[in-house]
């Protein structure tokens, strides 16, 4: 299994090439892996952070005429911002889904089912909201691989925050969607290759289920704020993480909310159980 060594352009497959972006911390892993698809005509998912050095080494990698479009997963911070400094240096097109969360800059909206056509390669968008509102995977049909943004990640999980449109039951019908196709491989947007989807998605959906259970065992008590069930619930995780829990804690109550078992109004009240 290559290393996700930033700036090293890495062969994942005959049309997929992975480099990660310089920027790894708590919250990104390793960093943002930007995936080159394609040889004669490629296409960039995720060129990640505005990195002027990040950006190069993806022109190098492909040579600034091949490079015919810019994918982006979803328009967070470390996925998007590199992209219009991209499409500049290269007269690529910036797709995504774009709408009002999405990156001002987008010359192609894409939607559920839209399907873009290189020489070597069809990619086809699937709409998966819960991370984000805006947010797309891309199916890569000759090799199965699918690109999954921050839906999926390599050796983590995912953060569904509603300050950042994270929404919890769409988050979990997109994963049971995900589920449901025969996929190969995946490739994250931060973290190593999936070589197993099913049996990762599995899990992911079982530590859903596992939070929420324990976050009505500590209600089951008496009420509690945000910051008391993250105590309760990630001992075991960094301190430097517990305010992003704290957002995956909010997007449980709201879900759980929304089916009649909690109350509570918002992020800073006291929450209880219905
Ligand atoms: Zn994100």
């Amino acid at each position: 299994m290559p290393v996700l060594t930033p700036g090293v352009p890495t062969a994942l497959s005959p049309l997929v090439r992975r480099i990660t972006a310089p920027n790894p911390s708590p919250m990104t892993g390793p960093g943002t892996n930007t995936y080159l698809v394609g040889i004669d005509e490629v296409a960039v998912i995720d060129p990640g952070p505005d990195d002027p050095g990040h950006v190069e080494v993806i022109i190098g990698a492909a040579t600034a005429d091949r490079i015919r479009w810019v994918l982006l997963t979803h328009g967070h911070p470390d996925h998007a911002p590199a992209a219009a400094r991209l499409a500049a240096r290269t007269g690529a097109r910036i797709c995504a889904f774009g709408g009002r969360h999405g990156p001002s800059a987008v010359d192609r909206r894409l939607g559920e089912g839209a399907v873009l056509d290189g020489t070597e390669f069809r990619l086809e968008a699937l709409h998966t909201p819960g991370h984000a509102p805006d947010h797309l995977c891309f199916l890569l049909g000759e090799e199965r691989i699918l690109f999954s943004g921050d839906v999926v990640l390599g050796g983590m999980y995912s953060v569904v925050s509603p300050r950042r449109g994270g929404d919890m039951a769409a988050y979990l019908a997109t994963l049971r969607r995900l589920r449901s196709l025969r996929l190969a491989r995946i490739a994250p947007g931060h973290g190593e290759v999936i070589e197993e989807p099913r049996r990762v998605i599995d899990d992911y959906l079982a530590h859903r289920a596992e939070r929420e259970r324990q976050i009505l065992e500590v209600l089951a008590r008496g009420p509690a704020r945000i910051p008391d069930l993250v105590a309760a619930l990630y001992a075991d995780v960094p301190p430097v993480l517990h305010e992003a829990a704290g957002w995956q804690v909010h997007a449980h109550l709201r879900w759980l909310r929304s089916r009649g078992l909690v109350r509570g109004r918002d992020a800073r009240s006291r929450w209880s159980a219905a």
